[in-house]
């Protein structure tokens, strides 16, 4: 619980406005229009619904008047297992009194009924989580006082049916059990529909509306075994207490998860005088927004039927028809919904999303919220918003969900076809690279080149991925894994390429020996076309249309396409948005990266520099990657430093490209890092072949890959101690690096600036030992060549005891980056491949408020994080501190980052405007 707090001050929650505390022992708030006891600032305490309904009623708009029970009724009904606070009772009794009074009917009066709605709505917009009742007050009297009073008995008659469905189904729990069962009011619907040869209910008659509500009042019985309650004060509670507890379902429950809202708050409940959308062709209802949710064009935008009540739009029975053909069908509605959305939109200087009724030509306001919004949407309603002068850009940085920029990046299925791909859906697993990606099997990385080489496009399909795979990895479309979490392998590569990638989707069954993929009882072979969402997580059979992002082509081309790109909408936003959230940061953000592609797609993303650029990722070139092996399989030091002098001159071209593409900017490169085990082949054809290459025997090259296996690789020889043990490693790879910077120093105007980083140091000694190597290879280098670059030594921080001992390390290095991948692993004791098992299963018990190698864990991680720069600063108080963990790409864990006052994050290329902004976010 205590941790779940923290998940929703952190949360899209924090973002509501303040909210004014309640007097202590008032539950129930009034509005009717021109008058209401709460306003907009009230969310806390009435839902959003709830709160805004108050709103649009205190601006004297058309809201049909109630009450709002507030959620900390909610909260005390969960609690107490089902019990309402003190004097609630009362209190809802006199409100109910005053609405009567309004409106001149009684509730349960047979002569003159008044009808309420009894209406979910939660402070966090939960669209469609939980539940809502209609037409309560109805019964086997009041319906003929609602015939009289609107003179229409079909009509009443139907919102007597509808009324006990809706409330059977939400508050008795009449519904279908299970796949097979059908709901049974739909399907006694219909039953007569098709007896009546009638395509909808809005063609059945008053005596089969008559015979359907026996009907329903039947199956009632038969599901409860008692009768349908026809006391309307027995319907009203039920309906409350339903509402309450649909708080907790599972869709509830499901959708707060996702979206890190805090189990706690409780929903409000809003009980309203109904308005009806089903009195006749004058009628109707609708939704709308004012602006395009999925572009953001400013243009009223929306949906509406005649003769029907809100469900019947959502529930897609009839089609809507467009907005703006109400202009014609009910001219003085359209009227006036066109003055209330233009005033709701300068009122809440957003964009709004409301729901709507006619009553006989008159509009009725339900329902206003800011309105959900794709990336796309977001960032250029922002800035149009700012351009009207209606926000500043402080503002408009606020309101962009630095998350929602991936979106504008990524390429992207094509709706439409997504919605046809609906029953291709295979399997999920963890979105860990986000956006499309359709391709044909591959199960290797050397088929995914060979193909790719051709022209097709291949999606790889792995049971996990190594490092052996990356060069297979750039080639594909997208990744699948069965296996490993956020910061596994695959994800983090696949995220620093830009690569759609879907993590750890446990359902498949992969047969590498037969080239098959085996998920959910259907059967996959390479070359079979498949799909990823890896924004969702979603993994479909066959082949979806993608198109690449305006904004990618736009920044990374330069040709008519690319120029094209840049004059549209969406990318004149976004660049926009980029330049005010660069304005205000205050860290610095660098990318993840160790190719010059990739360095130049980071700068193109507006990355000040390199945090991280692995250099185990550079010998995957097949050169590279033989003398690597014969470096690894050398059998005494003279034979490693042949192979390194071949490795050499490999990798310092490498460097030099990356310093080309990065002139005077900072390239932090880290020493080797990995254990050596996953540089060598585990399959006979290749060992053979490897030991062909090199000419040894292969079963010295079995015993060697043998002898090199470890029980625990991540915890083994690994990280510096590589460099401990082979110090003439580090001096090559120093040497590649210095030699590099300096030709290309002498050859640009640039002067390069590298930072050599130690990897996985726990003491002082440890760093020590790697820096001077580093530093007597520079010296060396720098007399050779008669040039100088300024340069740095520093370390990373990702064991607990370098976090401890930071004050001590400190005292050498010049800078700490930390390394929150592995920190975040020892400090749990969570092993970063293999946490993908039984993640899920800890968020939804909430023993974790989020997967800890997604978003930092402020209270533990976040605790080694704060000492280690305390401590650090103290001993060196230049000290450079950065992050380079794959959190430095996720907002939550950026807006950690600026409270520990880290320098710089850096994340992958494609991360990086999504850092930009949340940087700019945390430093507002
Ligand atoms: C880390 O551990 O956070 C890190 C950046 O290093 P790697 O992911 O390569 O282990
Ligand atoms: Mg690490």
């Amino acid at each position: 619980m205590v941790e779940s707090k923290r998940a929703g001050r952190t949360g899209p929650e924090s973002k509501a406005p303040k909210t004014r505390a309640p007097r202590k022992s008032k539950h129930v708030y009034w509005f009717a229009e021109g008058e209401a006891d709460g306003d907009r600032s009230m969310g806390a305490v009435l839902g959003g619904k709830g709160a805004n309904l108050a709103e649009m009623s205190r601006l004297g708009l058309p809201v049909p008047p109630g009450f709002t029970i507030s959620t900390e009724v909610c909260v005390h009904y969960m609690r107490t297992g089902g019990e309402y606070p003190d004097g609630l009772r009362a209190e809802v009794e006199a409100a109910l009194a005053r609405l009567e009074k309004r409106m001149g009917k009684g509730y349960g009066d047979p002569a003159r009924p008044l009808l309420v709605s009894v209406r979910s709505g939660a402070r966090a917009s939960m669209p469609g989580m939980m539940d809502t009742v209609l037409n309560l007050g109805l019964n086997d009297r009041t319906v003929a006082g609602l015939t009289a009073e609107s003179g229409d008995e079909r009509f009443a008659l139907d919102a007597y049916r509808r009324f006990v469905q809706m409330y059977g189904d939400v508050v008795l729990g009449v519904r279908a059990d299970g796949d097979d069962e059908r709901d049974p009011f739909r399907a006694a619907l219909e039953r007569l529909e098709k007896k009546r040869r009638v395509k909808h209910d809005t063609a059945l008659d008053r005596s089969d509306l008559e015979a359907l509500v026996r009907e329903f009042l039947k199956i009632v019985e038969k599901h409860t075994g008692a009768p349908f309650p026809q006391d309307p004060a027995d319907q009203l509670w039920g309906a409350i207490g339903a509402v309450c507890a649909s708080w907790n379902n599972e869709r509830a429950r499901s959708y707060r998860a996702l979206n890190h809202i805090s189990n706690d708050a409780g929903t409000a409940v809003t009980v309203q005088a109904m308005v009806f959308g089903n009195l006749g062709e004058e009628s109707g209802t609708g939704v709308a927004f004012t602006r395009d949710p999925a572009t953001g064009e400013r243009r009223f935008y929306g949906e509406y039927l005649m003769n029907a009540q809100g469900e019947d739009v959502v529930a897609g029975l009839r089609t809507p028809l467009p907005i703006a053909e109400l202009a014609a069908r009910s001219p003085a509605a359209w009227k006036e919904l066109e003055r209330v959305q233009a005033l709701l939109e300068r009122h809440y200087r957003d964009m709004q999303d409301l729901e709507f009724t006619i009553e006989h030509g008159k509009l009725f306001m339900l329902q206003c919220r800011s309105g959900k919004r794709t990336g796309f949407a977001a960032v250029r309603i922002a800035c149009d918003l700012v351009e009207e002068g209606a926000i500043d850009r402080d503002e408009a940085l606020r309101r962009i969900e630095p998350e929602a920029l991936a979106q504008l990046l990524q390429p992207v299925f094509d709706p439409r076809e997504l919605a046809r791909a609906a029953d291709r859906r295979l399997t999920r697993g963890l979105e860990a690279g986000p956006g499309a990606a359709t391709g044909k099997i591959v199960f290797g990385a050397a088929r995914a080149v060979e193909l790719a080489a051709q022209g097709e496009r291949v999606v790889l399909v792995r049971i996990e991925t190594s490092p052996e795979d990356i060069r297979g990895m750039q080639a594909s479309e997208g990744i699948l894994t069965a296996r490993g979490g956020m910061t596994s392998h695959a994800a983090l590569v696949a995220r620093q390429m830009g690569r759609v990638c879907v993590a750890g989707a446990s359902e498949l069954q992969i047969d590498y020996a037969r080239r098959r993929l085996r998920v959910n009882g259907q059967l996959f072979g390479e070359g079979d076309w498949i799909s990823l969402d890896g924004t969702h997580g979603v993994v479909y059979s066959g082949e979806i249309a993608t198109s690449p992002s305006e904004v990618m082509r736009a920044l990374l081309g330069n040709n008519a396409a690319a120029r094209r790109a840049a004059d549209t909408p969406a990318f004149r936003a976004f660049s926009r948005v980029m330049e005010w959230a660069d304005a205000v940061r205050t860290m610095g953000v660098r990318a993840n990266a160790d190719q010059p592609d990739q360095c130049k797609t980071s700068l193109a993303l507006g990355a000040e520099g390199i945090g991280l650029c692995r250099t185990e990722h550079m010998f995957f070139g097949d050169a590279k990657l033989l003398a690597m092996r014969e470096m690894i399989l050398a059998a005494d030091a003279a034979a490693r430093e042949r192979a390194l002098a071949k490795l050499l001159p490999l990798q310092r071209k490498d460097f030099e490209g990356i310093f080309r593409a990065m002139g005077s900017r900072p390239v932090t490169i880290r020493t080797l890092d990995p254990p050596l085990h996953e540089f060598l082949p585990q399959d006979d054809e290749t060992q053979r072949r490897l030991a062909e290459d090199l000419g040894l025997p292969l079963a010295k090259v079995r015993a060697k890959i043998e002898a090199l296996h470890e029980q625990n690789p991540m915890l083994g020889h690994r990280g510096c101690r590589l460099g401990v043990v082979f110090p003439e490693i580090t001096r090559m790879q120093a040497r590649a690096v210095f030699e590099a910077a300096c030709n290309v120093a002498r050859k640009t105007d640039a002067a390069p600036h590298p930072e050599i980083m130690i990897p996985l140091v726990g003491t002082r000694a440890e760093f020590e030992l790697q820096a001077a190597e580093v530093r007597a290879v520079a010296e060396q280098v720098f007399a050779e060549k008669g040039v100088t670059v300024p340069y740095h030594v520093g370390t990373m921080i990702e064991v607990p005891r370098a976090a401890l001992l930071a004050g001590e390390i400190a005292l050498g290095a010049e800078f700490f980056s930390f390394g929150t991948n592995d920190l975040t692993q020892t400090t749990y004791g969570i092993s970063r491949d293999d946490s993908g098992g039984f993640v899920q299963r800890y968020l939804e018990k909430e023993i974790y408020p989020a997967d800890p190698f997604a978003t930092l864990d402020r209270d533990g991680v976040g605790r080694l994080m704060r000492w280690a720069v305390d401590e650090g600063r103290a001993a060196r108080p230049d000290l450079q501190i950065g992050i380079c963990g794959e959190h430095g790409g996720d907002p939550r864990s950026i807006h950690l980052c600026q409270e520990l006052n880290l320098d710089y994050v850096s994340c992958s290329p494609y991360r990086v405007p999504i850092a930009r902004l949340a940087a700019a976010q945390a430093a507002l």
